[in-house]
């Protein structure tokens, strides 16, 4: 391994050369002074350039290649997206800003929540919720503010057992009781089961769609029917729309209330720890409680309206992640209507080839066809003591990025593939290749992949300490 930064440390280089200080020289004083050197290192410019060229060479990124995360639409975000969102005119917007002064900005957040009604069939959207699990709890508290107006007391919401995490956390921390609904042996909801479920007690339905299997809710109006006959609503968690656009909305078959992720179907760079946006899409009994301020066009033009004396108040400052919204629009104007529904296709049909061409390899519990990604098994391979984590640790040695592992938790050994519709087809088959041939090597030489990574700059992690205690230090930089 090449020798860190702070190996290359030499006393007295600089990166940098100020001009003569001609201002007064002001003292701060203990306690506030430092009492020994900050321990940075200390080098030229041209090696502070190498350093970052390297790290970024080590990074893996969605630029580089195939980044296959189930539930996670590691796409392709057009580099234009991005140009948009650096207009002078929207970073040198004050969030304070007067009304008048900012209606470019104004008329872009309108446009955006039509838009996303448009492409749902939701009446109105709100945009300030920052991730899509703060989608789901603003979702989740409208849902509550919508039974208290109504002066109804109920207090579940059933959620399938295969969602996401997020959403008995989200619906737990709104102070609701989560039920768990079991999937049937298609891992879909089960009307009749869900009928049994259903009371007056009920305040929501939460489910995923597709779920998270990647599969579509078959009977998704007779669900919509049973929660509805009994005053529940339905709320729908809409992160992955990728399969969805132009081809269902969900306003059309009944849902109340949803959230989608501008950082996911809507071409946002994403995983890095954001910033992200999760705007959420009402039915029109639900609009009296969205947040506030809410976006209004008038003859005078756009402005911000907190007159909305039942909304739930405001769930971020100012009106959310704006420069994301940005990129949201920019995407969904250039890409356009029919493109949007191209997206969907081919995001399918991307996920149903791969699928097709792994089918022999790993088990399948559910079968498909899918929609815009699957989960497999490795559970065929633990006969030869090979489980998920060392297939997907195999697969960096071939250069690729791993999918999602044991998740949804009703998959044992879970292998959850989302390929993207931005992906080629040599570039599917290359990672179906690759998994192909880490099938095969499980049999023959199982200890390749106990003993993966082996090209990586570092081997196999503690992943718990690594995510809980991450240790970012080199061993003795700091004192
Ligand atoms: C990603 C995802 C979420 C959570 O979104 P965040 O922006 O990470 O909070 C919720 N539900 C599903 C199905 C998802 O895929």
């Amino acid at each position: 391994m090449s020798a860190t930064i702070f190996e290359k440390s030499k006393a007295g280089r600089r990166a940098y050369r100020l001009p003569e200080n001609d201002c007064p020289v002001e003292r701060i004083d203990l306690p506030h002074l430092r009492t020994s050197a900050l321990g940075l290192p200390e080098i030229g410019e041209q090696d502070a350039v190498r350093h970052y060229v390297e790290l970024a060479a080590k990074n893996y990124h969605v630029d580089k290649g195939i980044y296959p995360l189930g539930s996670c639409t590691m796409k392709y975000n057009p580099l234009v997206n991005e140009e948009a969102a650096r207009l002078d005119g929207f970073t040198g917007l004050h969030p304070a800003q007067d009304d008048a002064d900012a209606q470019g900005a104004l008329e872009l957040m309108y446009r955006l929540e039509r838009s996303l009604s448009e492409i749902t069939g939701m009446s109105a959207f709100t945009l300030q919720p920052a991730a899509g699990a703060h989608g789901e709890l603003t979702g989740i508290m409208l849902a509550r503010a919508y039974f208290l107006d109504r002066g109804e007391k109920r207090a579940t919401v059933l959620i399938p057992d295969s969602a996401h995490g997020t959403n008995p956390a989200s619906v737990a921390i709104c102070g609701f009781k989560p039920k768990t609904v079991s999937s049937n042996e298609r891992g879909l909801i089960d009307p009749a089961a869900l009928e049994k479920e259903v009371t007056e007690e009920t305040a929501a339905l939460m489910l995923t769609l597709p779920n998270t299997l990647g599969l579509f809710e078959r009977d998704i109006h007779e669900i919509v029917r049973i929660v509805h006959a009994k005053g529940g609503l339905v709320y729908m968690d809409g992160a992955n729309l990728n399969a969805l656009m132009g081809i269902v909305r969900p306003g059309d078959i009944g849902v109340d209330v949803m959230h989608v992720n501008l950082h996911k179907t809507f071409s946002t760079p994403h995983g890095g720890g954001g910033p992200g946006s999760g705007p959420v899409g009402v039915a029109p009994r639900l609009a009296p409680f969205l947040p506030v301020p809410r976006v209004v066009a008038g003859p005078d033009g756009y402005r911000l309206d907190d007159a909305a004396p039942k909304s739930i108040g405001r769930v971020h400052p100012y009106c959310g992640n704006f420069n994301v919204f940005v990129k949201a629009y920019a995407y969904i104007r250039a890409t356009g209507g029919e493109g949007l529904r191209e997206v969907s296709r081919n995001a399918i049909i991307n996920a149903n080839y791969l699928l097709s061409r792994l089918r022999g390899f790993y088990d399948l519990k559910y079968p498909g066809p899918c929609m815009h990604e699957f989960v497999l098994s490795a559970r065929n391979l633990k006969r030869y003591d090979v489980r998920a984590t060392d297939v997907v640790k195999r697969l960096l040695d071939y250069g690729l990025h791993a999918p999602t592992v044991y998740f949804p938790l009703i998959v044992e050994e879970a292998l959850m593939i989302e390929p993207v519709e931005t992906e080629s087809k040599e570039t599917l088959d290359r990672f179906a290749d690759a998994l192909a041939a880490i099938a095969g090597e499980a049999e023959r030489s199982p200890d390749k992949l106990h003993e993966a990574p082996v090209t990586t700059p570092v081997r196999r992690l503690d992943e718990a300490n690594a995510a809980r205690c991450p240790d970012l230090c080199c061993p003795g930089d700091l004192d």
